[in-house]
């Protein structure tokens, strides 16, 4: 998939070669400050994507974008000029690890249950879950896998409203999504910011296919796409190939909301496979493939795959094999850790494809001796950081904090409880001077649909003594 790109770069390297043996034999290229003389090499220079301002003749040939070197030689082209076309990718992209997938956790905060859209059913779930199906099946090997998970544990990226303390600034009316590009470590852009309260030009709010458009399109900056309608100069424009100039159908248009058309189009998917193709397939979640328990709170599951042969299975981290027979596995919990990347029993099938299904898994048991620190003592209008560790538990999907007293009835209104927004496990709290003095407790509620795990930990809260100064006259 990267074979038209190394030619285009070697061109460029035996190009580079050549004109310093020719300036070898010169002196200095005198540089040319007269306006651009449009040509047949200038004109291709743009069909290539680049700016027509950041293009300079000079005596023996064009430097574009200060630092790319091109033949004045319009046939020199003749090889390249269907290749460099409109949908493009930012300098940085997604690292990968070979043949093997990379699992891509996306964790939607909007809508998390009890998180920031109430509203039954939640409007953006299955916009947001379609276009994760989209992505993952766009092309057949994708070298991208994404899951949603149902925490910020871990998340790759997470959708959160513009309005979350995570998100930098609030997002005008008429913008419904933003996202960032990949960064250098080669790990896509952590956020999704996701305007809800935006209206179209109809005052009415989005429909399914723009929610859904939105979140493909913002996974794709995610990623490192950059807009097909828009030669983008942060994060930088390298045109793919085998492209088209216009592409009015691609996800990545910018403006993609005021779209009719749903999902990827066919040079997207060109694009996709350019970047991300090649990886061994893997099917996420095919409910209809491995049949077994959707959830396994406690003993052991047996899951069975049908429809094809499994050579060998594999499960995640916090599962243990009991036992594997050919296409069926028995698994167990195995609470020795948190679980990285969800929970999931995986079939590999006798032709190298991998076959996923994604279950939920137990109560949130502690590894060990799970405990809060934090302070023992605190007076009226005092702070305490009160802390545990995610690595305590092996699974969670809700975590809160809560003041009680066995003295002192609906004790939770004598203090300011302060939960951190981006860690679960660290809460402040604050006393109020109403408080009555004694002993209260502070609790951290750990649950998921196994169950829920309590950890307490005790504390005293006395009156702030009268400062008392020593008066000099
Ligand atoms: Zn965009």
């Amino acid at each position: 998939m990267r074979k038209k790109n190394l030619h285009i770069r070697l061109f460029l390297v035996l190009f580079l070669t050549l004109l310093m043996f020719q300036n070898c034999s010169k002196d200095t290229l005198e540089p040319e400050k007269e306006q651009l003389k449009i040509t047949p090499v200038v004109e291709q220079l743009t069909r290539m994507g680049f700016d027509i301002d950041n293009i300079k003749e000079t005596k023996n040939s064009y430097i574009v974008e200060g630092d790319l070197v091109f033949s004045k030689n319009i046939e020199d082209y003749n090889n390249y000029s269907d290749n460099f076309e409109r949908q493009a990718h930012s300098d940085n992209t997604v690292g990968l690890n070979g043949t093997t997938p990379r699992i891509i956790n996306v964790y939607s905060k909007i809508t998390d249950p009890g998180g920031v859209i109430s509203q039954d059913p939640n409007p953006w779930l299955i916009p947001i879950t379609n276009a994760i199906s989209d992505w993952n099946t766009v092309i057949d090997d994708s070298c991208l896998q994404f899951v949603l998970v149902n925490h910020a544990q871990n998340a790759d990226i997470k959708i959160i409203s513009d309005m979350d303390p995570e998100s930098p600034d609030v997002l005008p009316s008429n913008y419904l999504g933003r996202a960032g590009l990949p960064d250098s470590n080669m790990d896509p852009f952590g956020y999704v910011y996701i305007n809800l309260d935006f209206t179209n030009t109809d005052t009415s709010p989005p429909s399914n296919n723009q929610m859904r458009n939105i979140i493909i399109h913002e996974i794709g900056h995610c990623v490192g796409f950059v807009h097909t309608d828009q030669s983008s100069s942060t994060g930088g424009y390298n045109p793919i190939p085998g492209t088209p100039i216009n592409d009015p159908n691609s996800v990545m248009n910018a403006f993609i909301v005021g779209q009719n058309s749903l999902g990827f189009s066919n040079y997207d998917a060109v694009a996709v496979d350019y970047l991300y193709g090649g990886c061994t397939n893997i099917i996420i979640n095919p409910i209809t493939s491995i049949n077994g328990p959707a959830q396994l709170c406690s003993g052991q599951a047996t899951y069975t795959l049908t429809g094809a042969t499994v050579a060998d299975w594999h499960v995640s981290t916090n599962l243990n094999i009991v036992s594997e027979n050919g296409n069926t596995v028995t698994v167990e919990l195995a609470h020795n850790g948190a679980v990285i990347g969800g929970t999931y029993v995986e079939a590999q099938l006798s032709n190298g494809d991998l076959v996923r299904r994604n279950i939920s898994t137990g109560s949130p048991t502690p590894s060990g001796s799970a405990v809060i620190s934090g302070p023992n003592l605190l007076k009226y209008y005092q702070t305490g950081a009160f802390s545990t560790s995610s690595s305590n538990f092996s699974s969670y999907t809700n975590v809160e904090w809560v003041v009680f007293s066995y003295s002192f009835p609906n004790a939770g209104q004598y203090f300011d409880i302060r939960q951190n927004y981006n860690n679960d496990f660290f809460t402040e709290v604050e006393v109020l001077p109403t408080a009555p003095e004694g002993f209260y407790t502070v609790q951290c509620r750990v649950s998921n649909n196994c169950g829920t795990f309590y950890i307490d930990k005790q504390f005293e809260v006395k009156k702030a003594r009268p400062q008392f100064y020593d008066v000099l006259d």
